[in-house]
């Protein structure tokens, strides 16, 4: 027979890399096989207008537990981005514009009455097992059982808008729990989303992860399926070749899991859930524009604007860097700056766009989609069982995560998990 890994892990992103390194640096040999030709899967620090920049997942915290442990493991430290005090906002057909104080003025209680149970709800929120009624909600569900005006729900969904693609699509619940993770406070739960980000970028921390790990990594190695027979699963790749290990840690995106054919076949509700997908299909791009413009924050509801969240990040050579984020990576093209320069004038009427920076996540094979929210139902019926290990086939990854789902925080949890849960199979196997 060829040779028999301990492990194999599929999919090198942050979930990938930590479960390989923590079963390799154990003594346990592992296979990491990514379909890209690069580590960091829906993270992806790259250069862009002679900067660095982060086309993915880049905004971390220090109350992100698992993250932070290894930040600190790795001497690697976060930064703010410039502090903006303009904020504007597309409510009811036009764009207002006030300090941020005026603006959380109005949002402050909105969000109170969409998010206040959030403790009730998910008391201990890292502890997601039974179908809560909650988790049927879609956030529009929610939305509209406040009867708003037209103006206040606009406020309301356009101060959410960088974490939403489809309000009816996107389960409240994921939104009361993370909510919950930050003691009911909602302001601290965008922060933690959307805030502080990586000296080095992300590729600096997948970088140190890695260069811990002993594994064989094979990289541009996609897989085709993934077969248990009871005693060692056997990975197929694209190509035919045929890997064996005695368990398999698949950490894939929700929505590529539809393209791998997994033997014996997953249960109903994991099955439902990864036909289904992860609804998120959003973009970020990165707008160089002229000049030392006045730091601002900009908001707009989801399916009302092409850009739907944009900040003031930092200056460069004497002109200043915008981060958007577009609910619906349809609705605008990076690459076309006049369309740019117009959603962005919706809010400043003078700017000018010098250039534009993003990735197209939706159309990669790799990632189909952006990051990843439960559609209602998912939270706490479908992910839970995903989590479980399918014979010796288990799963991570943050489109599966209890505490910390569609972050990067999410994504190294489940490793953490997976990797304790696979070490202690071997383990018992070795005795
Ligand atoms: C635009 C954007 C902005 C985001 N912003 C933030 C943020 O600010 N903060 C935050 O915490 N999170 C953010 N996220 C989410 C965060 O990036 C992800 O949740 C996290 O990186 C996912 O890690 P993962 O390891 O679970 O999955 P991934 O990073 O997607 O890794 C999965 C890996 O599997 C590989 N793969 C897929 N199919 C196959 C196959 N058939 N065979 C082999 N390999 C395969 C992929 O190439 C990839 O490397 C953002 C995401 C996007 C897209």
């Amino acid at each position: 027979m060829k040779e028999l890994f301990d492990v194999a892990v599929i999919g090198a992103g942050l979930a990938g890399i930590l479960a390989a390194r923590d079963l390799s640096q154990k003594g346990h040999s592992v296979v990491l096989l990514e379909g890209r030709d690069r580590i960091g899967g829906r993270t992806y620090t790259t250069e862009a207008f002679g900067d660095q920049v982060e086309l993915g997942g880049t905004y971390v915290h220090w109350t992100h537990p698992t993250i932070w442990h290894e930040l600190q493991r790795h001497d690697i430290s976060i930064l703010p981005p410039l502090n903006s005090e303009k904020t504007y906002w597309l409510a009811d057909g036009s764009v207002h514009s006030g300090t941020a104080a005026e603006y959380f003025e109005t949002v402050n209680p909105l969000m109170m009455q969409l998010v206040g149970d959030a403790r009730e709800k998910f008391p201990a929120p890292f502890q997601v097992t039974n179908t809560t009624e909650s988790d049927e909600q879609s956030i529009q569900d929610r939305i509209q059982s406040m009867k708003l005006s037209t103006y206040e729900s606009d406020v309301l969904k356009g101060t959410m808008s960088g974490l939403v693609h489809s309000y009816s699509e996107q389960g409240i619940a994921q939104l009361l729990q993370g909510v919950s993770g930050t003691f009911g406070d909602y302001s601290g739960f965008f922060e933690t989303a959307s805030f502080w980000h990586l000296v080095g970028g992300t590729k600096r921390l997948a970088d140190a992860i890695m260069a811990e790990s002993s594994a064989t990594v094979r990289l541009s190695t996609p897989i085709q399926s993934i077969s248990d027979n009871g005693s060692h699963p056997t990975v197929t790749t694209r190509s035919g070749e045929k890997i064996n290990a005695r368990f398999v840690i698949t950490a894939l995106p929700i929505n590529t899991l539809g393209d791998v054919t997994i033997t014996p076949e997953l249960p109903e509700a994991a099955r439902i859930m990864i036909e289904e997908k992860n609804p998120v299909v959003a973009s970020k791009i990165y707008v160089r524009v002229k000049g030392e413009i006045e730091p601002f924050i900009a908001f707009a509801p989801a399916g009302k604007h092409p850009i739907n969240s944009a900040r003031v990040e930092k200056r460069h050579d004497g002109d200043t860097l915008i981060m958007c984020i577009c609910s619906d990576a349809a609705a605008i093209k990076a690459d076309d700056h006049d369309a740019v320069e117009a959603a962005l004038r919706a809010f400043v009427p003078d700017i000018k766009v010098v250039d534009t920076a993003s990735y197209d996540w939706a159309a990669d094979e790799f990632s189909q989609g952006g990051w990843g929210w439960y559609r209602p139902g998912m939270l706490t019926e479908a992910a839970p069982l995903m989590r479980q290990p399918h014979g010796r086939i288990y799963f991570a990854g943050s489109d599966i995560a209890s505490l910390g789902a569609g972050f990067i925080e999410g994504a190294m949890q489940t490793a953490v998990v997976a990797a304790r849960e696979v070490a202690a199979a071997l383990a018992k196997e070795k005795d």
